[in-house]
């Protein structure tokens, strides 16, 4: 079942977290990044796909800058309703610490514009290790790459676009 292992790891008579409620993905589809307090400070960034939402931790956090390929390692599937989580995961719970949303908005493919296609090509673009997509959010926006390394670790890249932002 798609959101075993979330449960699995999960006490929710001490944690605030979201229960792991199946619902359906409808119309556009959400993404978001959560600034995550715990032992290491990283950052949680989610992309919503067939009523779950993908996840990965990022540890140094999303870059608007191409030339940064910041490690994101794959981790369970979480529920949709995990997008408006913030709080305090207590002390002694999986992921102690403190959820805070770092930013949110919508996503789709970089490769295409039709609403049918969008699911197929993001299911693919996962399965391929290789997912393209735009990000409409605060803080990030523009083309970026999720592109599989070896199992879990993946490299999350911002594209070059006006939205890119270069150190120099
Ligand atoms: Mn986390």
């Amino acid at each position: 079942m798609p959101l075993d292992e979330y449960k699995r790891k999960r006490d929710f008579k001490w944690s605030p977290e979201p229960k792991g409620k199946i619902r359906k993905s409808r119309g556009e589809l959400h993404f978001v990044v959560q600034k995550h307090h715990a032992t290491r400070l990283h950052f949680d960034f989610r992309l919503e796909l067939d009523g779950v939402l993908k996840s990965f931790a990022v540890p140094k956090g999303p870059s608007l800058d191409p030339n940064d390929k910041r490690l994101a390692v794959m981790v369970e599937d979480h529920p949709l309703d995990y997008m408006n989580f913030e709080g305090e995961i207590p002390k002694g719970s999986y992921g102690a610490g403190k959820v805070e949303i770092w930013d949110k908005g919508l996503y789709h493919s970089s490769e295409t514009l039709d609403p049918d296609e969008n699911i197929k090509k993001l299911r693919r673009g996962l399965e391929k290790g290789d997912l393209k997509f735009v990000l409409f959010g605060k803080k990030l926006k523009g083309e970026f790459v999720l592109a599989r390394m070896k199992d879990s670790n993946w490299l999350l890249i911002k594209k070059k676009d006006q939205y890119a932002r270069t150190k120099d």
